[in-house]
């Protein structure tokens, strides 16, 4: 597990992944850690405000994720 040090530590990532991918990504690791089949993940619609929580099966984050969808609460609209 890596540990995070600071605000400053190295460099910005620039890829472009998002905070809240980045954030669900870690969500997700922890649900496998935990032997959980489900997990509460950000929702990441067009609102980058937006601190909704969407409760889906990893499975079904793994297929959101393949296909490059992005994660969605219910009723939430992705960014155009
Ligand atoms: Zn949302």
């Amino acid at each position: 597990m890596r540990r995070d040090g600071g605000d400053d530590a190295g460099g910005v990532r620039s890829e472009r992944r998002t905070f809240r991918e980045e954030a669900n990504d870690r969500i997700y690791e922890t649900a496998v850690d935990h032997g959980s089949t489900k997990a509460e993940f950000i929702c990441e619609c067009a609102d980058e405000l937006c601190i909704a929580v969407a409760p889906i099966y990893l499975a079904a984050y793994r297929a959101i994720r393949d296909i490059g969808r992005p994660v969605l609460a219910d009723g939430h609209k992705p960014a155009p």
